[in-house]
């Protein structure tokens, strides 16, 4: 089959090639994949990466084959699944449910082979059937979902009536502040000049203010339109390092700071200001839970969010450097590889 393999940790060793189809083992699945989302972590690069590896952990597509053992997952079943393939199970956050933070957790697209690929091996216990009113392709935007869930829903616990930040409008961020507003929140979501295109899809998802801070300016906007004192959340989406700093200028005291986007660099902050005269709560947010998952499903179900208006571009897998390159340029929101 085809596949989209990362030979080394350079992002210049990703080649299309014919790669031999996975068999479903004991307790796994084969799925025929239909659409796979290009995140920005197959773009710029993850630490976790074990190469040579099968990109690309976004996905939906087609029950094919079940493994022995295999009882509630049937061939035919449209299904996407969650991240986290392996976890110890033994290690105390594995005990205490956090298993996107097990020391051996394995991710599909990462640790193990993913989904720009004909076909993906994943275990039953993994895979969630999809909505009936979901398409393939939004199907794939289920995971970026369930991670904003988890940040938003399971790390902030986000109340209504809080004022929420939301910095860089790339999927993640769209999403984060869908779910925070869901929760009735106040949520402003900001990008700058090159996020035009995004800023302007954004529009037309129910946020309270959707901002340029190239020309508006952020700081005055917080005090005079939102609340003087400052924000109570906020979630760093964009990975720039000035948006850091600008969030953490943003919040009010005893406010709480996540995380989200991958800086590729150390911060250098001032604790005495920050955490002492402050008193912030400093966080982060990785990937999703099992809980997450069933969260996004079931707020999905209730509220119709229009996943759709995130996928920008279609593309076949052949084409993939040119939604790589989309997806870098911030042309785009969501592009979907279709093997
Ligand atoms: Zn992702
Ligand atoms: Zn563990």
């Amino acid at each position: 089959m085809k596949a989209l393999v990362q030979r080394t940790k350079d992002k210049q060793s990703i080649v299309l090639e014919e790669v031999r189809e996975p068999l479903p083992g004991r307790g796994e699945v084969k799925v025929k994949v239909m659409a796979a989302g290009i995140c920005g972590t197959d773009v710029h690069g993850i630490s976790s990466l074990r190469p040579p590896v099968i990109l690309g952990h976004e996905f939906s597509g087609v029950v094919v084959e079940v493994g022995e053992g295999v009882e509630r997952v049937k061939i035919g079943d449209r299904v996407t699944s969650e991240t986290t393939v392996f976890h110890c199970g033994q290690c105390v956050y594995c005990r205490e449910g956090h298993f996107n933070l097990c020391p051996y957790r394995k991710g599909i697209g990462s640790g193990v082979d993913g989904a720009f690929a004909e076909y993906i091996v994943v275990p039953e216990v993994t895979v969630h059937g999809l909505p009936s009113f979901l398409s393939f392709e939004e199907g794939a935007v289920l995971e970026p979902l369930a991670c904003a869930v988890h940040a938003v829903l399971e790390q902030a616990r986000v109340e209504k009536g809080e004022r929420v930040l939301v910095l860089g409008p790339g999927p993640l961020g769209i999403l984060v502040a869908w779910v925070a507003r869901s929760q009735g929140a106040q949520v402003i979501l900001a990008g700058k000049a090159d996020d035009r295109e995004r800023l302007e899809k954004a529009q037309t998802y129910p946020l309270d203010f959707v901002l340029d801070v190239d020309s508006v300016n952020l700081q005055e906007f917080v005090e005079s339109r939102v609340d003087p004192y400052g924000v109570d959340v906020v979630f760093e989406c964009s990975g720039a390092l000035p948006a850091v700093y600008s969030g953490l200028q943003l919040l009010r005291k005893r406010g709480r700071f996540f995380q989200l986007g991958i800086l590729h660099r150390e911060v250098s902050l001032d604790f005495d200001e920050y955490l002492f005269s402050r008193e912030l709560i400093l966080s982060g947010s990785r990937t999703q839970k099992k809980s997450s998952w069933e969260k996004a499903i079931a707020m999905l179900t209730e509220h119709r969010f229009p996943l759709q208006n995130l996928i920008t571009h279609v593309l076949p897998l052949e084409n993939w450097s040119e939604g790589f390159m989309l997806t870098r340029t911030k042309e785009a929101i969501k592009v979907v590889l279709k093997p």
